[in-house]
């Protein structure tokens, strides 16, 4: 009898701790998917934003906000001065990973939060065989009524703008999906140019000719873009200044009555704005191409120029609080940013950041390009460039007459050694050099010297970078308006299309 009570004892034990471990493991299987509320019971919202800071996430937006805050307080007080977008009434976070990686691209990210669906790196709307296609949140609503909107400071072809309406197995079908942008019967595009408008050999019939054909009005002045309102029709609006990528200049080096980001989003408005709806993305895409090179100051400021579009849609809001909902969020993070490096300890000096007046690509462009022209590799010295780098990057030698005017700004020998090598190796043009591994990790794929640049300032600033890539940081979302109360908390970027869809009424 007592032999068989222990038993049962000894079973019930067992029964118990298999019990608990199938517990522990479904609930531990549970928490890596997102445990998130997806179903919205409210009145969907007429009109929706969605701003997608291309590599923008939390180091991308409290670098600007330590920027702000340190040209408020100066030295007196510690303290950072908010983006309008980060004060929005929700924030939640999300994770970016996608079916190839945990440091994932744009055009993978995208497609979660346009189709809920996870890919693979570099394919846009297709599932991971390449073979099953996606409808994106956008095509839904515009079969729904909404007009559609899809604005970028990068190409309009690019992988995130491309996302909402393109489905490619490669987001290098750059012709492809401009054919797709000429067909898509969308209401308006405005920012950046197409990459590949006649394919690849230029010997294809030209998708802005399509487009045309299609109804679209296309318009690429100052004055015409500026003249956009409800009765322009279906609009493709590409700025007038454009660089080698079809892309708007870096914020830091437009002039100031050149177009920008908030521009090309308030005219988003003026042309969408309808008894229907709309529904608009728009993407700040130079955030992501600044810190893929290590470029702080660069960064900022894009993310201050989308801060700026956001506060068009900010103001249309106020109109009409309750059928507006906006969403600012990022893909994911880039370059590794951080507030704190090795040499400056606890430390930070933002306002040495202040003292940047160009992006790199400018002192590529304006600097190094044309000095490699006529110079020798045996005549060039650093001494040469000194006048630029300081008027780029702030940067000066000890002997400089400003030296004691700006003591933090002043070149240790230590970087004046790390300028010497960079530019020996920057002298020699891209396709003649040759990188070991160490270079590799110093210089990327950029201009030796520009980057040595930027990380000597970033540094000296207090910032830190550990890639030349994606990472692996979750991103941030802010959300205000109708629906908003589904944002919160952590959750997968795949849950963003779920949300929306459920506040949209959209399957
Ligand atoms: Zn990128």
């Amino acid at each position: 009898m007592f032999k068989n009570v222990k038993r049962i004892l000894s079973v019930l034990l067992s029964l118990i701790l298999i019990t608990s471990i199938t517990f522990a493991m479904f609930t531990t299987s549970a928490s890596s998917q997102s445990v998130t509320n997806n179903s919205y019971t409210g009145e969907a919202p007429k009109y929706v934003f969605m701003f997608i800071g291309d590599g923008m996430t939390f180091p991308q937006i409290a670098s600007a906000e330590a920027y702000l805050g340190k040209s408020i307080y100066k030295d007196t007080k510690v303290g950072i001065q908010k983006l309008s977008f980060s004060d929005f009434p929700v924030t939640g976070t999300s994770s970016t990973f996608d079916a190839t990686s945990l440091c994932p691209d744009s055009a993978s990210t995208a497609t979660s939060i346009s189709t809920g669906n996870k890919t693979l790196s570099g394919v846009i709307n297709m599932d991971v065989t390449k073979k099953i296609k996606y409808k994106t949140i956008a095509e839904m609503l515009k079969e729904k009524g909404y007009k559609i909107g899809i604005v970028s400071s990068v190409s309009i072809d690019h992988a995130t703008p491309a996302a909402f309406y393109a489905h490619q197995p490669t987001r290098s079908n750059m012709y492809e999906i401009a054919l797709e942008l000429a067909n898509s019967n969308f209401d308006y595009f405005g920012g950046g140019g197409l990459v590949n408008p006649k394919g690849p050999k230029g010997d294809q019939p030209d998708a802005l000719e399509i487009a045309r054909s299609k109804g679209y009005n296309i318009v690429n002045t100052k004055d015409e873009i500026l003249a956009l309102n409800s009765q322009s029709g279906k609009v493709i609006a590409i700025n007038p200044i454009l660089d080698k990528d079809k892309a708007l200049p870096y914020e830091i080096d437009r002039a100031e009555d050149d177009l920008a980001l908030a521009n090309f989003t308030k005219k988003g408005i003026d042309v969408l704005d309808n008894p229907n709806g709309f529904f608009m993305m728009v993407e700040g895409g130079k955030i992501d191409w600044a810190c893929h090179a290590n470029d702080a100051g660069a960064s900022i400021q894009d993310t201050l120029a989308l801060e700026k579009a956001v506060n068009e849609a900010v103001q249309f809001y106020y109109k009409h609080p309750k059928e507006t909902l906006i969403i600012v969020t990022g893909d994911h993070e880039t370059g590794g940013l951080s507030i704190g490096f090795a040499a400056t300890g606890y430390s930070t000096f933002f306002d040495k950041i202040g003292y940047q007046t160009r992006s790199f690509l400018e002192f590529d462009n304006k600097v190094i390009t044309p000095y490699r022209s006529y110079i020798s590799k045996e005549d060039a010295k650093l001494e040469d460039l000194l006048p630029y780098i300081k008027a780029y990057f702030g940067l000066v030698v000890s002997s400089d007459e400003e030296a004691s005017k700006r003591p933090g700004m002043v070149l240790t020998d230590y970087e004046v050694q790390k300028l010497r090598d960079a530019l020996a190796m920057t002298i020699t043009p891209a396709k003649d050099r040759k990188l070991n591994e160490a270079e590799q990790v110093i210089y990327g794929t950029y201009e030796p010297l520009s980057v040595t640049l930027t990380h000597i300032l970033n540094n000296k600033a207090g910032i830190g970078w550990t890639s030349y890539s994606h990472t692996g940081i979750p991103t941030a979302v802010f959300t205000m308006g109708a629906g908003q109360e589904l944002f919160n908390g952590y959750y997968d970027n795949t849950d963003i299309f779920r949300k929306l869809s459920s506040i949209l009424k959209v399957n």
